[in-house]
């Protein structure tokens, strides 16, 4: 008696189920995500999707016909992007050599002006502003934290991190800059360095200013397998730092195109580096086995491509 009730229940059920099933259908795109700068979307809050400029947003959060360049699978939604000549800072958190500095101090100083950063012109705000080839960094644009938050702490941690340097003068208040905390291998960001992500983007009000930040951890000790791509031969001999350059190129180059996360991004919520992640494109080896897809200045590094917005759109490394 019970069985058969339950039997009954089961049939009316399966037949509620497929009755619905006939009438709804599913949802021919799925809902549309907005970046964390962590390199996935959450969900869009509601009223959150007029966030944009006012005017600057036809139907869809596009930027209108006013748009200088197109959008070729990622979209463009108000927000702005960085214009002119951005200056790069690096905070140097934890225990670094000099060699291990030299690598990345090679990287961001060859970056602006070369190919693959290039790729980054083809972003454009509804002012006719483009994003420039061009990177700022000198020494004096670094400077180093002896452990101000420990060996583990959270986002909260990194923007104090970035506060410290911005009010103690070790670096300058500039909302025309992208700082970047690298941390050393056994520092812990506990939001979710090695298990969620390998580095982030986002800003933040310090001194009263609108300041890009980004987090990049050094995967050695953490997350060999998740964050670097290779742990032998690398580029530079060193493969925590060498897969730190590759996460430090993606997060600059979102940094610029989508400063306050509500610029440029896709319906996923990928950024534009996003949509390129952990594809490298031709890769060459070196005598010692490394492997490599760019020379900047006089060192080889192995870098993600980043999506380009002409011609249809594609993951690149030179435009
Ligand atoms: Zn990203």
């Amino acid at each position: 008696m019970k069985a058969k009730l339950l039997t009954l229940v089961v049939l009316s059920l399966s037949l509620t189920v497929m009755t619905y099933a006939q009438v709804l259908r599913p949802d021919p795109e799925p809902p549309e995500l907005k970046p964390t700068g962590k390199g996935w979307g959450v969900a869009v809050e509601k009223g959150a999707k007029s966030n944009g400029k006012p005017g600057g947003g036809g139907p869809g959060g596009g930027g209108g016909s006013s748009l200088p360049c197109g959008q070729y699978g990622i979209q463009y939604h108000g927000g702005p992007i960085m214009v002119g000549t951005p200056n790069a800072y690096y905070i140097w958190y934890g225990n670094w050599s000099d060699s291990q500095k030299s690598i990345l101090e090679g990287l961001i100083s060859n970056l602006g002006g070369s190919a693959y950063y290039n790729i980054n012109t083809t972003y454009c705000d509804s002012n006719g502003n483009f994003v420039s080839n061009a990177i700022a960094y000198s020494s004096s644009n670094s400077t180093a934290d002896n452990y101000s938050q420990g060996t583990s702490f959270g986002d909260a941690g990194v923007k104090a991190i970035v506060s410290d340097a911005i009010t103690s003068g070790k670096l300058p208040k500039d909302s025309n800059g992208v700082y970047m905390v690298l941390t050393s291998p056994e520092v812990k960001e506990t939001s979710g360095f090695c298990k969620l992500y390998c580095g982030w983007h986002t800003h933040g009000t310090i001194g009263g200013s609108d300041i890009k930040y980004a987090f990049i951890g050094n995967p050695s000790q953490q997350c060999p397998n998740g964050c670097q791509m290779y742990s032998g031969a690398t580029p530079n001999g060193d493969a925590g730092v060498d897969g730190m350059a590759s996460v430090i190129a993606h997060e600059f180059e979102e940094a610029t195109a989508d400063p306050a996360l509500n610029a440029w991004y896709d319906r996923r919520g990928y950024e534009n580096a996003d949509k390129c992640a952990w594809t490298f494109g031709s890769v060459s080896t070196d005598s010692n086995g490394a492997h490599y897809n760019v020379v900047l200045g006089s060192r080889k590094y192995l870098i993600q491509r980043n999506w380009v917005n002409a011609s249809g759109g594609y993951c690149s490394m030179s435009y």
